[in-house]
């Protein structure tokens, strides 16, 4: 996961890794201390009960910590209009954070849908997604087309309040979202830490949400 911490560093920005707590006073005080939230992947999914569901198929869980770590960092960050960008993992708990849910497993729930777990190496794109036109997204990335990595076996399901999809799979699955209301609260369901080296596209994700960190 080293590469979240190299991509903001290649770009200009100071990475600080916050330390898990649930406690409101201290991550108000982590908050405190940074001009942005970049929310990671997490390998383990959240708990469906955290969008009201069961779990209907075999896949690791996020710690309860972590999870109540994240939720809480998410909701608090946007709420002082903190720049919040959410990479794969990142972008389903802001989501999850504003009372959205997921697809639990894309492959068992949607019909037709592409490989979203690529075979190959995550610098390679494997799938296109289509920019919602006017959206911020496309604001940054600058292309109504961009090919991305996929490593994910969940989605967005139903959208947190606020938040409208800014990127779509070919097979329909959600690839991006953002919150409108806020000056940057922005999600991307693939890893442009593993493409932005090679990609202009990946590498302006970055640098749009360093750039509102640095107006902060
Ligand atoms: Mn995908």
């Amino acid at each position: 996961r080293a590469r979240y911490v190299s991509a903001i560093q290649d770009l200009g920005g100071t990475p600080l890794i916050l330390p898990m707590t649930q406690d409101t006073k201290v991550i108000k005080g982590l908050l405190d201390l940074v001009d942005g939230l970049l929310l990671t992947g997490s390998g383990p999914d959240l708990d469906p009960a955290l969008y009201g569901e069961s779990k209907r198929f075999k896949f690791k869980i996020m710690s309860p910590e972590r999870a109540g770590f994240e939720l809480k960092l998410a909701q608090m960050a946007v709420d002082r209009d903190l720049p919040v960008f959410g990479v794969c993992g990142g972008m389903q708990v802001l989501n999850v954070a504003f009372g959205g849910t997921l697809v639990q497993d894309i492959a068992s729930e949607v019909k037709g849908a592409l490989a979203h777990q690529q075979k190959t190496a995550a610098v390679e794109p494997s799938h296109e997604i289509r920019v919602t036109h006017g959206s911020q997204l496309s604001k940054i990335v600058r292309e109504p087309v961009v090919w991305v990595n996929s490593s994910h076996h969940q989605a967005i399901k139903s959208l947190g309040q606020g938040l409208v999809v800014n990127a779509t799979a070919p097979d329909g699955v959600i690839e991006g979202l953002e919150h409108p209301e806020c000056g940057f609260a922005l999600g991307v369901q693939w890893h442009p830490e593993f493409l932005y080296r090679q990609d202009e596209h990946h590498r302006r994700l970055f640098e749009a949400f360093l750039k509102k960190a640095a107006q902060v």
